[in-house]
C-alpha cells in the first residue's frame, strides 16, 4: 500500500511536470486531529503527510489528493475533476462522521489519560513491571504527551512522578515492543535514581545502560525508531 501511494505521487509529479526530474519523495499517513494534508519541500526533497483518515481511501481519491497537493506546491492550476472527487469523498457520510469521532476522542485526551487510541500505558507498565522488575516498582502517573513531539520519545518527570510518552507512539502502525521499550527506559529511571558523581549528574549510569541493553527486542526497536 505504501509503495502504491508513493507510486501515485511519482506519476502525478510526471503528469504535472513532464520534463522535470521526479524529486525524492516521502509520503506518510499522519494522525492529524483533523482531516489535514500537508506538503513541504526541504533540501530538494518533498515531504507529504496525509490524514490517517484517508488510509484505505480508493486509489482514485489518493490520486486526486496527490494532484491537489503537488499542483499547490508547484503553483499549477488545480484541475476541477480531482478537486471535486476529493471534496465528494471527504463530504461522504462516513468520513465526516469518522472525523468528528476522532476529533472528539483526540480532544478528550487532553485530560492526561493513560488510555490512548491504541495503547494503554498503565497496562504496558504493569506488564513490564511483572516481566522485568518482579512487580516491585510503584506505578507513577502514566500519560501520553499532548502533542506529537518527535524530539522527546518519553521522559520521567520526578516533580510530578509521571512517565510521559510521546503520542506519536499511540498508533496501530507502532509495534507494541517499541512502546514497551520507551516505557522500559523510563522505568529504569525509577529504579536507578539520578546519582551525583562529583558535580556531574549521571543520568544513565553503567548499571542503567547494562540493564537497558538486556531489553529482548532492542535491535528491532532500534530499526523501527530509525525509520520512524
Ligand atoms: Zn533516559
Amino acid at each position: 500500500m505504501r509503495d502504491g501511494l508513493l507510486q501515485i505521487f511519482r506519476e502525478t509529479c510526471c503528469e504535472l511536470r513532464p520534463r522535470a526530474p521526479i524529486p525524492e519523495l516521502a509520503v506518510e499517513f499522519f494522525p492529524f486531529a483533523n482531516i489535514n494534508n500537508t506538503i513541504r519541500m526541504r533540501e530538494g526533497k518533498l515531504f507529504v503527510r496525509l490524514s490517517d483518515l484517508l488510509e484505505g481511501a480508493p486509489p482514485a481519491v489518493l490520486r486526486a489528493i496527490a494532484h491537489i497537493l503537488l499542483a499547490k506546491m508547484y503553483r499549477k492550476p488545480i484541475e476541477r475533476e480531482p478537486a471535486a472527487r476529493y471534496r465528494r469523498y471527504i463530504a461522504s457520510h462516513d468520513i465526516t462522521r469518522r472525523a468528528h469521532l476522532v476529533r472528539q476522542m483526540r480532544g478528550r485526551k487532553r485530560l492526561d489519560s493513560a488510555q490512548g487510541r491504541t495503547y494503554d500505558l498503565e497496562a504496558v507498565f504493569e506488564d513490564l513491571n511483572t516481566r522485568f522488575f518482579h512487580g516491585l516498582l510503584a506505578r507513577p502517573q502514566m500519560t501520553w504527551s499532548r502533542d506529537h513531539a518527535r524530539n522527546s520519545l518519553g521522559h520521567y518527570d520526578p516533580a510530578h512522578n509521571a512517565i510521559v510518552v510521546s503520542r506519536i507512539f499511540d498508533h496501530p502502525r507502532v509495534p507494541r515492543y517499541a512502546v514497551d521499550y520507551i516505557v522500559y527506559h523510563e522505568m529504569l529511571h525509577l529504579k536507578h535514581p539520578v546519582k551525583l558523581r562529583g558535580s556531574r549528574r549521571c543520568v544513565h549510569s553503567a548499571e542503567f545502560q547494562a540493564e537497558e541493553k538486556s531489553f529482548p527486542q532492542l535491535e528491532e526497536v532500534k530499526r523501527f525508531l530509525k525509520q520512524m
